[in-house]
């Protein structure tokens, strides 16, 4: 794949979550600090004083996903730790952790929280451990990427547009995860270096699943990517996954979505 460009890994460090203020007081309080936070709207925590960069922002904001039926602790955990507010511009911080979607330049959209933990849930089916490699088409400003990295042993995502991978670049610097390799590319090809995958998802939806994508699935993996159904006016995005088992390819196509779309080509 000759468009492609494999950027150097980061070296090994990870960014330990919580603030050391938050560390020392006492666990009760805290507890008591996450459940008043869960229920309050973020104009509230604004005048609570409480800084985007607060673990309790993030904290509210998993109550809210939790509330909306996501269970896998793991997911989670993950979008807990991660930052959302470092992937957007300045001008739209203080929506960072509402459940919508933002844009973040050249027409493309950060998507929801509400819809990656659940794409995020279905990836992971339950699974005791961290997921193997897997593969993440669509890199936009990083922050699934930045998800992924807390849920698997290898992440390689792959961008089309030169802007967006290279803002995802610089977005994902502060965490300097060793696991997470951002990729300029057609990701309807895939990266078959890294394959077989654990898993795979995809952020941009498309007429079909590509034949790359089911090709570098491993056995035993799921795919989980938003596909354009239906005709006139009953056109629409819904998501599926995609199964691959010793006995062939399982699909399923679940509830409407609304996803930018999967191009061809570098950009
Ligand atoms: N997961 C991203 C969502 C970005 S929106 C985030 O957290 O921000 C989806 C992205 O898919 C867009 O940036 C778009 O440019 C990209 N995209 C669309 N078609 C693609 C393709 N064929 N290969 C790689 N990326 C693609």
């Amino acid at each position: 794949m000759s468009a492609m460009k494999e950027r150097p890994t980061f070296p090994a460090r990870l960014n330990t979550s919580g603030s050391k203020e938050e560390a020392k007081r006492p666990e009760a309080q805290r507890a008591r600090t996450v459940h008043q936070l869960q229920t309050a709207a973020p104009g509230q925590l604004k005048s609570q004083g409480l800084g985007m960069d607060s673990r309790a922002v993030r904290m509210s904001m998993v109550g809210k996903l939790a509330a909306q039926g996501i269970t896998d602790a793991q997911v989670l955990a993950a979008m807990g730790h991660i930052e959302r507010h470092r992937f957007v511009d300045t001008a739209l911080v203080n929506q960072a952790y509402e459940d919508t979607s933002l844009p973040i330049g050249l027409g493309q959209t950060i998507s929801k929280p509400g819809v990656v933990a659940r794409m995020l849930e279905l990836l992971r089916q339950g699974a005791p451990a961290k997921l193997g490699r897997l593969l993440e088409i669509g890199t936009g400003c990083g922050y699934q990427a930045a998800v992924l990295s807390q849920l698997a042993t290898e992440v390689y995502s792959i961008e089309r547009l030169r802007g967006l991978h290279d803002k995802a670049c610089e977005n994902l610097r502060h965490l300097r995860q060793p696991n997470l390799h951002l990729l300029l590319g057609d990701g309807r090809l895939g990266f078959a270096k890294g394959a077989p995958y654990a898993g795979i998802i995809a952020a941009a939806g498309g007429e079909d699943i590509p034949e790359a994508w089911l090709e570098q699935l491993a056995v035993g993996g799921r795919l989980v990517a938003p596909v354009a159904t239906g005709t006139g006016k009953t056109r629409q995005q819904q998501l599926m996954v995609v199964d691959k088992t010793a006995q062939g390819l399982r699909q399923t196509l679940l509830e409407a979505v609304l996803f930018v779309p999967l191009k061809s080509g570098v950009a």
